[in-house]
């Protein structure tokens, strides 16, 4: 598809015809170019960030895959220099804006990032961000005329030997191909870098996250996983419940005293269990997460550990692609239309 003009910001080419939250999607236009280009995407408390003091102790730490258990060393992150935007709009363009923001150094040594499907010469004039990329988000991306697709979870995680169209995956990926949808995966380079997931997730609950769980070295930034920031006012837990229930419009379950006052708060987008020995270490009040065990929490509160809430994978992780999409618009000056998908993909039923 052809490379947007200059002026070109707010013309659209014919699009195919939507319905639903799609079609929203296309009338709303959340962040065409001519608004979110101009406009900076963080608060500036966000820039405001402590020296980092111990690079020595935080190097030889291992981190775990949550999915396979495989543990390695954590990377020192490389200082990335900002993305400077001199077009044309492409995919490698995109891929070096989205690298520059969150760098390859920090991505967790398990794990899957980068570009997984499309050409790095291929142009981009519409790019659609999504947690997981499934059939229906795909489908998403199809409809809007996206060039590109932005994804939080890795699409091929584990080795595959086929991608014919008899699976999901090999129907996803023939359905990419066929459509010239490129797709790059930004996952834990996301969750570790500032501003990354968790800082999306503190800002949706309405505080400045200022510190990380687990931190990388990065030079002169505090970075890493996780973020432990303080609330404006301090509140109840059952009332705390409720907030996060309501800032991230989805249910959740919770577990601790309904009394205990909350002030401190620690937060992990996505699965967050294996982070609740370092939460307890620190003075964090509670521990929003998602995809917490039974048994982990258990003994998490028989060790008088803070109260837990479990805001679900999809929900606690959704956050991060407003300011993600925002963000990278800015980084081409308007010449970029980014969207967010509506999509929920917890396959979690709620009754
Ligand atoms: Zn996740």
């Amino acid at each position: 598809m052809a490379m947007a003009t200059g002026s070109a910001c707010c013309e659209r080419t014919a699009r195919p015809e939507q319905s639903g939250p799609v079609a929203q999607l296309v009338e709303q236009r959340p962040y065409k170019p001519c608004v979110a280009g101009s406009s900076p995407v963080w608060p500036t408390h966000h820039l405001e960030l402590p020296l980092w003091t111990s690079v020595a102790d935080m190097s030889e730490e291992l981190a775990t895959c949550p999915v396979t258990g495989l543990r390695g060393p954590r990377h020192s992150a490389e200082p990335v220099a900002p993305f400077s935007f001199s077009g044309p709009v492409t995919v490698g363009a995109i891929v070096a804006a989205l690298e520059a923001r969150y760098p390859l150094s920090l991505t967790e040594p398990w794990d899957s990032v980068g570009l997984t499907v499309g050409s790095p010469d291929a142009h981009v004039q519409w790019v659609h961000f999504v947690v997981d990329v499934t059939e229906e988000t795909v489908a998403e991306a199809v409809a809007l005329g996206a060039e590109m697709i932005v994804a939080h979870h890795p699409l091929l995680f584990r080795p595959v030997s086929s991608v014919a169209a008899s699976t999901s995956r090999g129907r996803i990926i023939t359905e990419l191909i066929t459509r010239g949808i490129a797709l790059y995966v930004a996952h834990t380079n996301a969750d570790n870098a500032r501003p990354g997931v968790s800082d999306a997730l503190a800002e949706q609950l309405g505080f400045a996250a200022a510190i990380p769980i687990v931190p990388v070295p990065t030079g002169q930034l505090v970075t890493g996983t996780g973020r432990i920031g303080d609330l404006a006012e301090p509140m109840t837990f059952a009332d705390f419940i409720a907030h996060v229930s309501r800032a991230l419009n989805t249910h959740v379950r919770a577990a601790g005293d309904p009394a205990a006052l909350i002030r401190r708060v620690a937060v992990c987008g996505g699965a967050g269990d294996s982070l609740l020995q370092q939460v307890a270490a620190t003075d964090a009040d509670v521990y929003v997460t998602a995809d917490l065990r039974h048994h982990v929490v258990l003994d998490h509160l028989a060790e008088g550990g803070c109260p837990v809430i479990d805001a679900g994978h999809w929900a606690s992780e959704s956050a991060w692609l407003k300011p993600a999409s925002q963000a990278l618009v800015a980084d081409f000056a308007g010449e970029i239309t980014a969207t967010v998908s509506p999509h929920v993909t917890d396959p979690w039923l709620r009754s």
